[in-house]
């Protein structure tokens, strides 16, 4: 595996690729590397020839500087992990290389709701962080696709609406979400939780499970809140929201009209730690 912090330098190689027509996919990622991030990774060596798997804890799609300081970094072992599955190319630029000083990170694209209703009512600016270096990469790599887990459903849908309004010229490849024995999905911040914390944090999978058993038989709005009592009776659990949204406007449902269409998606403190998971009721 080749491994490169600048940009020059994984261009002069890519360049190469592209040359020759080889297709690149691509999976960015925040690095602390889990069995989720590996199945994408898998995905993208099955499907093109070349693979670049990005590590960049980005700082400006952090709204809160505890987590963005705390959060887990571990390159080495990262990087023995991406060796051991034949990844061709690691991406693991500093922050000054991504965010020249005094160059501008925002992105003007109207989202419309997309980056305004559950996460981004929690965390604003947040989405508007992850467009921004999700486009740089893709300015910079030149992906034919790029892999997102549907662990991050909102994130998804608001780096699909960045490529169609945008034009991009990269397919935008959705992945399940792979979960730990228990239920719970795997994430780099599960490592920050304790142990009694992370024994707790499986009950998000139990509520999640709860309201598919349900999702058709009682009322939305109904079945909304006695998930979100579910969720309350684990007192250690700070919820954020529990909502039952469309898949594609991201916002809630009042009928199970649609049912391919709809989406659990809730959020939650537990300890300092939040995390963060989603189903889809019907599939
Ligand atoms: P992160 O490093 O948390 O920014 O995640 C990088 C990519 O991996 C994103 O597309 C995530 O949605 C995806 N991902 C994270 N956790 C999982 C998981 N448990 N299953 C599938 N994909 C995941």
């Amino acid at each position: 595996m080749n491994t490169y912090i600048l940009i020059k330098d994984i261009q002069k190689e890519l360049q190469g690729y592209l040359d020759k027509n080889l297709s690149i996919g691509f999976v960015p990622t925040m690095g602390a590397l889990h069995d989720g991030h590996l199945s994408l990774l898998r995905r993208s060596k099955q499907e093109n020839d070349v693979t670049v798997c990005s590590i960049f804890v980005n700082p400006i799609q952090f709204t809160n500087q505890q987590d963005l300081t705390g959060y887990p970094r571990m390159i080495e072992q990262d990087s023995k992990l991406l060796t051991e599955e034949e990844i061709d190319i690691l991406f693991a630029p500093e922050v000054d290389e991504m965010y020249p000083p005094g160059e501008e990170s925002r992105m003007d694209l109207d989202f419309g709701r997309l980056d305004k209703v559950m996460e981004g009512k929690y965390r604003p600016g947040h989405f508007n962080g992850v467009a921004v270096v999700v486009r740089k990469f893709f300015d910079i790599i030149r992906p034919a696709r790029a892999y997102f887990g549907k662990k991050d459903f909102q994130q998804l849908t608001v780096i699909r609406h960045m490529v169609e309004a945008l034009q991009l010229p990269v397919e935008i490849v959705p992945c399940e979400t792979v979960r730990e024995s228990d239920g719970l999905a795997m994430s780099s911040r599960n490592l920050m939780l304790s142990i009694s914390e992370r024994q707790l944090a499986s009950r998000i999978y139990d509520v999640l499970m709860f309201t598919k058993a349900n999702a058709g038989s009682v009322p939305v709005k109904k079945l909304q809140v006695m998930a979100q009592k579910r969720l309350a009776e684990t007192p250690e659990f700070r919820i954020d929201y529990f909502e039952i949204v469309d898949k594609q406007t991201l916002l809630p449902v009042g009928s199970w009209d649609c049912p391919e269409q709809i989406l659990a998606c809730t959020a939650l403190y537990l300890g300092e730690i939040r995390l963060i998971d989603n189903m889809e009721l019907f599939s």
